[in-house]
């Protein structure tokens, strides 16, 4: 393994999903749905399959009618003209987008600024593209965790590239506000910043309202907007996620797609393609559903003496161990399957500032309630 990559090892969310079949525990660490997404779009793959549309390599940016999905859904929830033609490129999940906008966008020796803590993909993907990282950390105040805007404006130096945003924000739930969008925008105008921003989350917001940076003044031309169907239809498996942005933006993000795979599985693509189009009611009931479930695990987790940040968005919740007498996040995720049975990710591994995160520990509620009423049962056994 070379340098770049040497420090970061195995993802977090393997080793944990590993310990939870290991153990035999109730898995609420790696975030996905213990349930599959609608019926009629998994009906949708099989027909796409059965009838050979997407069975052989489909065009580069993406099968037209997933870009015409994907630009139909930015116009009907946030009011963004995108052209399906130019402007919307298809990927293996956001995974890939993120991964492939690093690629493109980052010189080596480039700064890009991202929140802390933050998803373990952007580290190495910053480091594989030769950059380097600057975290901006989130402060967990009054329950909840708030971004200093004097300390990103603060981070914001001559070598800086772009921001990499997160709102929705795994794994605190943070969802920034109309406020704090505009106070990035402004900078990034500024200081002549590109945004990359990581909206996958954008469908999961229980307080407060998701509002994509770029729909912000002067942002238009210099955000490239990440999404992908993992969260939003409950099918993390079937790896499509797409990247919005201005033609330049995306040519760019697809000349290094194009290299790490060329192009994305075909027949998902069809079926992701309908669901783009599904009924409002869909998108509020998944909302409304996985509200209740944060309602439900943020009360048991209270209940058996964690300190809750309550999410406002995501399928996460972050807790402080602290007042169960622990310290240690990792120490408290490496002995939580033997103590109880439950499995959860400590959060100190999505931070540079390793001790700003160290007692913090995150729950996935994207579960059935059943298993989240025996996951509140067993956590209630640690006091
Ligand atoms: N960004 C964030 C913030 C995530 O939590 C995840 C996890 N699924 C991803 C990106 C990756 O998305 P995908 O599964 O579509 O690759
Ligand atoms: N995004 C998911 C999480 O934060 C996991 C995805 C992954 O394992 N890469 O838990």
């Amino acid at each position: 393994l070379n340098r770049r990559l040497a420090e970061f090892g195995t993802t977090i969310f393997a080793e944990m999903s590993a310990l939870a079949t290991a153990t035999g525990s109730i898995n609420l660490g790696q975030g996905f749905p213990d349930t599959d997404g609608p019926e009629e779009i998994r009906e949708a793959a099989v027909r796409a399959l059965r009838d050979g549309r997407g069975n052989q390599y489909p065009p580069g940016p993406g099968v037209p009618e997933l870009r015409t999905a994907v630009a139909g859904h930015q116009s009907r929830f946030h009011g963004l003209t995108v052209d399906p033609d130019t402007e919307v490129l298809i990927t293996a999940g956001a995974t890939e987008a993120i991964a492939a906008a690093l690629l493109a966008l980052v010189e080596p020796g480039d700064e890009v600024i991202a929140l802390e803590p933050y998803y373990d993909s952007y580290a190495a993907c910053i480091a594989m593209a030769g950059g380097r990282r600057v975290p901006v950390t989130l402060h967990p105040r009054d329950g909840a965790y708030h971004l200093d805007l004097d300390e990103l404006r603060d981070a914001v130096t001559d070598r800086t590239r772009l921001i990499l945003l997160n709102t929705p924000h795994n794994p605190t739930g943070t969802v920034l506000t109309r406020q704090e969008l505009a106070a990035v925008a402004e900078l990034a105008v500024e200081r002549d910043l590109l945004v990359v921003t990581d909206e996958v989350y954008e469908h999961l917001v229980f307080e407060g309202e998701h509002l994509p940076i770029a729909g912000f003044p002067g942002m238009r031309e210099r955000t490239l907007t990440i999404g992908s169907a993992g969260k939003t239809f409950a099918f993390t498996g079937w790896k499509v996620g797409w990247a919005t942005g201005t033609p330049e933006l995306v040519a760019a993000v697809r000349s290094a797609k194009q290299f790490l795979t060329y192009v994305s599985a075909g027949p998902f693509q069809y079926a992701v393609a309908e669901a783009l189009r599904l009924p409002t009611e869909y998108f509020d009931e998944l909302r409304d559903e996985l509200r209740a479930k944060r309602d439900l695990l943020s009360a048991g987790l209270a209940d058996a003496g964690f300190t809750v940040y309550r999410p406002a968005g995501t399928y996460f919740v972050t807790t402080d161990i602290r007042p169960l007498g622990e310290s240690d996040g990792f120490a408290f995720c490496r002995a939580l399957p033997e103590r109880c049975g439950v499995v959860a990710i400590p959060n100190a591994v999505f931070y540079d500032h390793r001790e700003q995160g160290t007692p913090f520990v995150r729950f996935a509620f994207s579960k059935r309630k059943a298993v989240l009423d025996e996951a509140v049962t067993r956590l209630k056994r640690l006091t």
